[in-house]
């Protein structure tokens, strides 16, 4: 009996501990576990959770979401988090088998859910997953994860939609930002070559032509035929692209070749599909600021 009363004891501190401890954002017991499948989305979705909650990413920073292997940790991760967010449109495709070996149950919620994805019936990957390099696109990833949280949470309703609607204006700020610095590239060099086809939404956006990829995929996860590397090279040739852009996680080998062949610029060093840790993208406003900087200076 005494056992038991002590145990009783020891919770009511830890609990007076926790309270004691406020708002601190905690994925620990009591609060609600959020866990995002990649780091721009957790970092999206911690601008909307602000102090209530911390959102934390499955996939360490610098990892492509295309090619990732998932850990047995990561079972444990999921099956953890009572919100899970995920970008959606088949872009986590390390996803499923994982959901189908998770226990618990927890709230899905997908951020492009109501937007209208590009499809290319040729692809492998039958629609472009990546349309969180449209900032515009993202403010309804923002409304999703704001309605998924009210949802889990309804007490911080208010918080959410505060913080949301704080969120979306520096969006809007960030749109405006890219287009007065895209407006220093002339008409003719607004041409985009990307290693796979990642940036159609943005190019939409922003006036760009997407040129070519060198991987003809919306996802880095495939190779091109040497007849289509032929066509690419001479697409570039033809056209006078002033660069090749790559995310830092690509491999830059196949961009190299077709440098070789047509002294076209090779740009490896944009933030694509990862945060960085600290400088030059810790968050998703910084890796949009960062890709459209690199952007400019190579094609104005
Ligand atoms: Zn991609």
């Amino acid at each position: 009996m005494k056992k038991i009363f002590n145990s009783i004891t020891i919770f009511a501190i830890a609990t007076l501990f926790l309270a004691a401890c406020g708002s601190a954002p905690s994925g620990g017991d009591g609060a609600l576990n959020v866990l995002a499948s990649t780091t721009f989305l957790a970092d999206i979705a911690q601008n909307v959770a602000g102090d209530r909650l911390k959102v934390e990413s499955l996939l360490p920073i610098g990892s492509d979401p295309h090619s990732y292997q998932a850990a047995p940790a990561d079972v444990a991760k999921i099956a953890e988090s009572k919100v899970l967010i995920l970008n959606g449109l088949e872009y986590e495709h390390f996803i499923e088998p994982l959901l189908e070996n998770t226990g618990g149950e927890r709230l899905m919620i997908e951020a492009t859910t109501g937007l209208n994805p590009k499809e290319d019936a040729g692809s492998e990957h039958g629609v472009d997953p990546h349309m969180w390099l449209d900032p515009n696109l993202v403010i309804t990833y923002v409304e999703n994860i704001r309605d998924g949280l009210i949802q889990a949470d309804p007490a911080s309703a208010e918080i959410y939609k505060a913080n949301a609607d704080a969120y979306i204006a520096q969006l809007k700020e960030l749109d405006k930002w890219i287009v007065e610095q895209v407006d220093a590239i002339p008409a003719d060099r607004r041409l985009l070559v990307t290693n796979h086809e990642a940036m159609g939404y943005f190019a939409d956006r922003y006036g760009f032509e997407v040129a070519g990829s060198v991987i003809p995929s919306f996802s880095s996860n495939a190779s091109p035929s040497a007849q289509e590397m032929a066509g690419l090279i001479d697409g570039i040739k033809k056209l006078n692209v002033p660069a090749i852009f790559l995310d830092t996680a690509d491999n830059d080998v196949l961009a190299k070749q077709i440098a070789d062949e047509t002294g076209v610029m090779i740009v490896a060093d944009l933030h694509l599909e990862s945060l960085t840790d600290g400088a030059p993208a810790p968050t998703y406003i910084d890796m949009m600021k960062d890709n459209v900087s690199k952007i400019v200076e190579a094609l104005k």
